[in-house]
């Protein structure tokens, strides 16, 4: 065809193609291009028709493919040959249709743009200091839509009908807020107001409610802000007073609390940021990062015996108008609005009523939000970007996903849950819903997996869950009445890691803190040579005793008796005892010591995370945890400041693998280490540096036993999940050693490698396996 022909085209586009200004993109290259044509959204994407030259359909189609709007994600673009020829004299956008099988994706959540926050600060434009203000690029999405097609009229601003301005803008091709469907201003969308713990309004009034609650802030209140997701709780994070109430009433001791700076510039002076850190920070995601904390004036209380903080960026205009506010402190503490481990708060009565106990004041809205998504948080390791936890920003962003085109949910794991529904190449992982036995996340977790359903209008037909019936996820997946498939818990880990990377085939290293094993006992420290669907256990840490079972995951100083007896030692008698545990009284011992020698209530566990906890105690870091890898986070800390901390040579140092071989099957015995660490802390060798040692004998026992087990598999794919590799110097010393010897790793970036990942793996597992 010569490239002056005229030629018709049908194009259809799919993928997150609606509510991201993806129309009028059309409209402006094809007006630019001179084509004639149409543009629309149906229950599928988007459609194009396209009447023009050869030369110049196929630049459209170019342009469409390498340089799409910035938050479009295209995942596929169909091309025939139109029927019918189009209007040839214009190009227009056509409204809204609604399609049969709806394929459309909902963006996510995106922090305010560069172009808004202008608009914000502009004395004379119109939503000069207006909270709600936002664009196709920017703003509320997931958490403000009911149903799909993306609508207005099926979002919560339904209620709040457009002024004439923003009316034309909306309908205007070549205006920023085309379409935009939360578009709003001064006049016409939603206001702030502000609330006394009573629930008296005390003013509704955008700049008022900001001027009072930065007055508030400055003299030490709790505030509760209402965000996009949900609620933040908020004080100034210079004053110990104020976190150390907060801590209080929150109930939340211990467990690190993250921040938001005024900017990047504040955040720089509060943790060490590189390149990738800045990026990941301003991403349109805007994630909590988790950084390196530094010298500063900000509290010591907001993460207590642990290197790093998370920071974000104000990532509403309510928050950047917070900041600039005059009197507002430059670091706020912002944590979930919740008790410890409920979901957050949405709704405005709902915040006044669970909150009122908590927070001095609300500052809230009226624009209502549909579904609760918590912050985000992510770090860098090795110059990649991790997510910890995949909420707002990311979801409902599909992961691509080679598995067979059928409908599965995955119910998760029962602690850092979230779900998973699949649907042809699309793997959709929930937002965190969290510990499911925490009052009403049971509600929270299935009320969004109807949510989940209706938006992505998928109804599964088969479900997976852990191997361990009795976690709530598990019993709910049974209710369901569909062909049930039971996934054991560390070879979903691994599987989450083969889904994210496309591998097929690997050796997988999970080190977690625990998970019912396909025996009957506790794993969580495991080398699985995993293939498609298939694993085998090829070597694991020898038994630890869980005396107490449960109670030794808080009270820590359980494993580090446990870790003496297992080693030989006679735990009744005081000489053998590090001072670390010299106050536990002998008749506990004794009771101890029993329970061990009769195996009651003394499960079995090849957990490396109850591994971490009991050297934590040998070290005397601490002998309860108020959260679960608390002890594991300060042995790490402790192990950074020991002063080498650049990655040292794995053949060198005073630790080495000891390992056994007992039905073909490899194991870690861990009773020389016990033995090497109370000679170390007999001869007073600094805690930081045995902290250390321990670290690198991991790290050196997990190498010499892949080094037996790679050549034996012929492979040379290691795959590194599991909870305890959120430790960055494990990751680090692991992966690098790994990297070294010639071997491929791979670990979770897009998808957590704690249990937040679960459910991804067995989706990816029932999914690669039998194809009813
Ligand atoms: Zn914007
Ligand atoms: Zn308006
Ligand atoms: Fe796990």
């Amino acid at each position: 065809m010569a490239p002056s022909e005229t030629i018709h085209l049908k194009i259809s586009v799919q993928g997150i193609v609606q509510g991201v200004g993806f129309r009028p993109y059309v409209y402006k290259l094809a007006k630019k291009l001179e084509l004639t044509g149409s543009v629309a959204n149906t229950g599928q994407g988007v459609e194009i028709f396209l009447s023009g030259p050869c030369r110049k359909t196929d630049r459209f189609l170019d342009l469409l493919k390498t340089e799409p709007p910035p938050l479009a994600r295209i995942s596929d673009i169909q091309v025939s040959i139109a029927t019918q020829s189009p209007r040839a004299d214009d190009f227009t956008i056509v409204t809204s249709t609604d399609g049969s099988a709806k394929t459309t994706l909902v963006s996510p959540d995106i922090a305010t743009c560069s172009d808004c926050i202008y608009d914000i600060f502009s004395p004379r434009n119109r939503r000069y200091h207006y909270p709600f203000t936002n664009c196709t690029n920017c703003g509320p999405r997931m958490t403000i839509i009911r149903h799909i097609p993306y609508d207005r009229t099926k979002t919560s601003m339904a209620c709040f009908p457009m002024c004439p301005s923003c009316e034309g803008e909306y309908h205007d091709p070549t205006d920023r807020r085309f379409h935009a469907q939360p578009n709003a201003c001064p006049r016409c969308g939603p206001v702030l107001s502000w609330y006394d713990r009573q629930g008296n309004r005390l003013c509704l009034d955008n700049e008022e409610s900001l001027t009072r609650c930065a007055r508030a802030l400055a003299d030490g209140y709790i505030v509760a802000i209402k965000g996009l997701g949900g609620f933040h709780l908020a004080v100034n994070a210079t004053s110990d007073e104020s976190v150390r109430k907060l801590r209080e009433k929150k109930n939340r001791y211990g467990k690190p609390l993250a921040v938001m700076t005024a900017d990047m510039e504040q955040a720089k002076q509060v943790v060490c940021l590189g390149e990738k850190e800045r990026q990941l920070l301003s991403s349109k995601e805007h994630p909590i990062v988790l950084a390196v904390k530094k010298e500063s004036p900000l509290s010591s209380e907001l993460a207590p015996g642990i290197r790093e903080l998370g920071v974000m960026l104000p990532y509403t205009p309510l928050h950047h108008l917070l900041f600039t506010t005059s009197g507002c402190p430059r670091v706020l503490v912002m944590t979930s609005g919740n008790l410890s481990e409920e979901p957050i708060c949405t709704g405005n009565r709902e915040a006044l009523a669970r909150l009122a106990g908590i927070a001095d004041y609300f500052l809230l809205h009226n624009r209502d939000i549909v579904t609760r998504v918590d912050d985000s948080v992510a770090r860098v390791v090795l110059n990649r970007k991790r997510i910890i936890r995949r909420s707002r920003g990311y979801v409902p962003v599909p992961l691509a996903f080679k598995g067979a085109k059928r409908a599965i949910l995955g119910c998760g794991a029962e602690q850092k849950n979230t779900f998973c529904l699949s649907r042809d190449d699309q793997a959709f992982v929930s937002q965190h819903i969290g510990d499911l036995k925490g009052p009403e996340n049971m509600v929270f977790f299935e009320e969004s997996i109807e949510y989940f359903r209706q938006v992505l209008e998928i109804c599964p037909t088969e479900v997976a869950c852990d191997l361990h019936g009795d976690y709530l996820s598990s019993r709910y997946a049974a209710t369901l009445e569909l062909p049930l498939q039971r996934v054991q818990h560390h070879h979903a880990h691994a599987a989450a890691i083969m889904a994210e990377h496309d591998v097929d085939r690997g050796l997988a290293v999970i080190y977690d803190g625990a998970g019912l094993g396909d025996d009957g006992t506790i794993w969580g420290g495991e080398i699985l040579h995993v293939q498609d669907c298939r694993y085998e256990r090829l070597a694991h840490l020898a038994h630890l005793a869980l005396p107490g079972g449960d109670r030794a995951t808080r009270e820590i100083w359980r494993m580090g008796l446990a870790l003496l007896a297992g080693a030989g030692l006679d735990i009744t008698r005081d000489s053998v005892l590090p001072d670390s545990l010299a106050a536990i009284p002998a008749g506990t011992r004794d009771t101890i010591a029993m329970m061990m020698q009769k195996r009651i209530n003394t499960p079995a566990s090849s957990s490396v995370g109850r591994l971490f906890d009991g050297v934590a105690s040998l070290l005397g870091i601490r002998q309860d945890v108020a959260f679960e890898a608390q002890a594991a986070m300060e042995l790490e800390t402790l192990a950074w400041s020991s002063g080498e901390t650049t990655v040292p040579e794995t053949t060198s140092g005073r630790y080495k693998a000891t390992i056994t071989k007992k039905n073909n099957r490899l194991m870690l015995d861990y009773r020389p280490l016990v033995r090497w660490i109370l000679d170390d802390l007999d001869r007073s060798v600094p805690v930081p540096a045995i902290a250390l040692s321990f670290h690198l004998w991991l790290v050196r026992s997990t190498l010499s036993l892949l080094d037996h087990l790679a050549s034996r598999c012929s492979t040379s794919t290691i795959l590194l999940g599991g909870g305890c590799f959120q430790n960055v110097l494990l990751l680090e010393m692991m992966a690098t050693g790994l990297e070294k010897k010639g071997l491929r790793v791979f670990s979770g970036e897009q998808v957590p490698v704690n249990d937040g990942g679960i459910s991804l793996g067995q989706v990816f597992i029932t999914a690669t396996g039998s194809s009813t």
